[in-house]
């Protein structure tokens, strides 16, 4: 078995349905999906300019398959909903960012493992928070611990995730 966490978040087109749709194509990958956030409504973070809010969530997977396999499903399922990528931090259908995989840690120019913003984004965080409280980050701190500290400034809603 091995656990991972993603990040899943979508501004453009139906948010909803293209999370749906991400998570069944993702499920179709022998990516076993074990627990999901509930769904948050965010105001954009760290962008120059403005944009539509997202919608985010974070799953726990197990996914017996390299680190490498893991990140090419999630940009398959991303190029599948028609994601773009015409300059860093554009609106996008889906983006799905891999944050642990187990405790490994990796540095590749492709892969960054934990995922190294992770712990600055409360729309990370605060689905993180839901599925894995006790968790303890990089830092050295729980996600409950961060947490507290980021506080809830860019979250505007939570809904549960309805299937169907
Ligand atoms: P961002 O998520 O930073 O807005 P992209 O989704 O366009 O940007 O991803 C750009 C590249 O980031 C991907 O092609 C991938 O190779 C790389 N990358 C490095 N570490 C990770 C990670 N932990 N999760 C997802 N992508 C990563
Ligand atoms: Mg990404």
């Amino acid at each position: 078995m091995s656990i991972s966490y993603l990040s899943l978040g979508t501004n453009l087109g139906e948010r909803m349905v293209n999370l749906r749709v991400a998570l069944e194509r993702l499920s179709r990958s022998r990516i076993m999906i074990l627990r999901l956030s509930s769904v948050y409504e965010t105001e954009p973070f760290e962008v120059a300019y403005s944009q539509a809010r997202y919608l985010n969530m974070v799953i726990k997977i197990d996914f017996e398959q390299d680190p490498f396999a893991l990140l090419q499903t999630c940009l398959q399922v991303e190029d599948s909903l028609g994601r773009q990528r015409p300059h860093s931090h554009a609106p996008r259908t889906m983006d799905i960012d891999v944050l642990l995989i187990d405790d490994r840690t990796i540095t590749h120019e492709r892969l960054t493992v934990p995922h190294p913003r992770m712990e600055r984004r409360s729309f990370v965080i605060h689905p993180l928070s839901e599925i894995e409280p006790f968790l303890v980050l990089p830092s050295g701190r729980s996600v409950a611990e961060v947490k507290k500290a980021l506080g809830d400034d860019e979250i505007v809603g939570v809904r549960k995730f309805c299937h169907g």
